[in-house]
């Protein structure tokens, strides 16, 4: 069976065929311009694919409430073009196939829930620290959607003692995303993320921030597994850091094998999909959205 995946994101998009065992079959890649010339480029390339169904995860905010007038609809990115546009709507128009939508990040959590890093598990958070910081929640079976939904890259943190920095969030300045993502990085320290040295004091730093929000998710839900991906987890040194600075918060109140030292090493981990974790996501909803039609 052949799943359309389509990953849009806010610099590119990228779309794919896949099969149920969330094996990648086919991809192309290309920027994302104004909306109606990017979703054109989608339609085109799955008009003659034969796909059963359509998984999307997006770039947001997006409407994710299906009782919403506004459901499908991108809604208040700064992103031209693209504020309040209905996305899901207008490929539905154009590909008659049953559709998931969710954000990119819940559909990672389910793409490494499905076939990757918490394969048989029932709950995982995935982050993605790049661009932005991102935050999928996939709980006893399902991704969290809530009010609007889950937005745990905003979240407000502690501030490192020697950081003067001011945070590079338009909204908060100093939360997660403000003081953790890409560009808060290069800003703070004038250099390109990928060119800091592995022992630079970027990391410790990094680090500080990543493992105050990882032991606050811990305490709120519980997730048996913490996945983090996006460009700045390229950087694998993060890994041991983080663990030693969750650790460090939690100061063993939490009972868990996951979070003793040995253990921890398998509890916060990198994508098992590498980085096929964003359209593997899209393929796992697109067969949750054939599933749904065929029930
Ligand atoms: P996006 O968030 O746009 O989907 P990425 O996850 O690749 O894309 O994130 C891009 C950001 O990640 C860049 O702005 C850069 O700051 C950071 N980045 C990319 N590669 C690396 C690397 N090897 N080491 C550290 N940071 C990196
Ligand atoms: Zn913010």
């Amino acid at each position: 069976m052949l799943i359309g995946a389509v990953e849009a994101g806010g610099t590119k998009f990228v779309c794919g065929i896949g099969n149920e065992k969330g094996e990648v079959l086919d991809r192309i890649s290309f920027p994302t311009e104004q909306p109606e010339k990017t979703l054109g480029q989608v339609i085109a390339y799955f008009r003659d694919k034969q796909v059963e169904a359509i998984g999307v995860g997006s770039f947001g905010p997006i409407n994710i409430d299906k009782a919403s007038p506004q459901y499908g609809y991108v809604t208040t990115t700064p992103k031209p073009g693209w504020a309040n546009y209905p996305v899901l709507a207008e490929l539905k128009k154009a590909l008659n196939v049953p559709f998931g939508w969710d954000t990119d990040v819940n559909a990672a959590a389910l793409g490494e829930a499905t076939w990757g890093a918490a394969k048989g598990l029932d709950s995982c958070l995935y982050y993605t620290f790049g661009t932005g910081v991102g935050v999928g929640v996939f709980a006893e079976g399902n991704m969290v959607h809530g009010l609007v939904h889950p937005e745990g890259g905003h979240v407000l943190t502690r501030r490192h003692p020697n950081d003067t920095y001011a945070g590079k969030c338009p909204f908060h300045g100093d939360c997660l995303e403000g003081m953790a993502a890409g560009p808060g990085i290069e800003e703070r320290w004038g250099v390109k993320a990928s060119e800091l040295p592995v022992d630079h004091p970027a990391w410790e730093m990094e680090a500080f921030y990543i493992g105050q929000a990882l032991a606050s998710a811990i305490l709120l839900l519980s997730p048996k597994k913490i996945i983090l991906g996006g460009g700045v987890m390229h950087q694998l040194q993060l890994f041991p850091l983080i663990r030693e600075q969750v650790r460090s918060n939690l100061k063993g109140y939490l009972v868990s094998a996951a979070l003793e030292a040995g253990g921890i090493d398998e509890y916060i981990v990198p994508p098992g999909l590498g980085d096929n974790a964003g359209l593997s996501g899209s393929i796992a909803l697109g067969l949750r959205a054939y599933q749904e039609s065929q029930s």
